[in-house]
């Protein structure tokens, strides 16, 4: 039997450390409990909303007004080179662990914060790795037709920061295998290790945010992308060109509304700075989209995901 919670501050399961109260909370160690907690926001007429570290998510300041239901299946199996995880599992232990049996992989997701089930459903990737390149079956929950499937990598429609799972918010991702390879413990701890470093050299440190804020656009200007490479030294690719640095050239490093900041070290950081409300992240990334709009004509596209707006 499931005990919900009331009026439970989400702040503090988000990496942003920002947002109101959930009206009703619970965390579901499994199937069941996940069930029960669909069919009591279905008898109750609530909106429900999965939640899993809170690391790709901006909760508005009146919170939510509906049933948040936190992800914690934690099933963890390692057999050969398949590495089977519950949704609920932090991606940083299927790294850990991956490398600590001797298998590789799955090293490109160090510093990846939140869980298996939030990185499988937006296609997380980072130093040229992707979820996409390692799954190989999703288990899903069909909320509409109260059904488990098992998704193949084929049935994914895996795309940059994109999936079947983040167009259907009736798909509740409940477990994934990955397909990993034999390696080398040591080569593994290493390359972590490396990973680690790149990001602490590039990303803000000690202040709180989700990730990434938009999307790195697709630019139909071949002057943009010239101007891009020709700066940088970089190849874009897909013709696409790195969100920072367009938020960079609109000259918004460092641009502060209340709490929220561009971050100076990584343009594509909204941070918090202190006390920053969603208000502030809503107002700052609005003058963002507008400046890059003014500036290039490209319509920046929100990576982090709005809740109770
Ligand atoms: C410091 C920092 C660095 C980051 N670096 C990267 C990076 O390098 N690459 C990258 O891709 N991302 C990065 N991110 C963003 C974020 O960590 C990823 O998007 C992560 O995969 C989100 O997972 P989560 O469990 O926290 O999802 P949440 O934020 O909890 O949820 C995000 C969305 O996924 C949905 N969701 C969560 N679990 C499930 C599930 N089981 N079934 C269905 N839907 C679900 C939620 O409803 C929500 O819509 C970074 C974030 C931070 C704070």
């Amino acid at each position: 039997m499931i005990k919900l919670e009331k009026n439970i501050s989400l702040s503090n399961y988000t990496t942003f450390r920002i947002g109101g109260p959930a009206k009703f909370f619970i965390e579901v160690k499994n199937e069941e409990e996940l069930l029960e907690a669909l069919d009591y926001a279905k008898k109750n007429n609530l909106d429900f909303f999965i939640l899993g570290g809170g690391s790709n998510l901006l909760v508005s300041d009146k919170g939510f007004d509906g049933l948040v239901i936190k992800m914690h299946n934690s099933s963890f199996l390692i057999h050969n080179s398949s590495l089977e995880c519950g949704a609920g599992v932090p991606l940083a232990k299927a790294v850990r662990e991956s490398v600590n049996s001797g298998l590789t992989g799955l090293e490109w997701a160090a510093g990846i914060p939140g869980t298996v089930g939030g990185a499988v459903r937006g296609n997380a990737g980072a130093f040229g790795g992707n979820a996409s390149d390692v799954v190989k079956k999703v288990s899903v929950l069909n909320t509409e037709e109260l059904g488990i499937k098992n998704y193949e990598l084929s049935d994914c429609n895996f795309k940059y920061r994109d999936s079947v799972f983040k167009q259907n918010k009736n798909l509740i991702i409940l477990s994934a295998v990955f397909k990993l390879q034999k390696g080398n413990k040591e080569e593994g701890r290493k390359k972590i290790q490396e990973i680690i470093k790149k990001r602490i050299s590039v990303q803000p440190q000690g202040m709180p945010s989700a990730g990434s804020f938009f999307v790195n656009p697709v630019v139909n200007n071949p002057k943009i992308i010239e101007e891009f490479e020709k700066e940088t030294g970089k190849k874009s690719k897909e013709s696409k060109v790195p969100a920072p640095w367009l938020i960079e050239q609109a000259d918004l490093k460092g641009r502060q509304i209340g709490g929220a900041k561009v971050s100076e070290k990584h343009a594509n950081y909204i941070v918090n700075t202190g006390n920053a409300t969603a208000e502030d992240v809503i107002m700052l990334a609005s003058i963002i989209k507008q400046q890059v709009r003014d500036k290039f004509g490209v319509e920046l596209k929100e990576e982090v995901q709005y809740l109770g707006f």
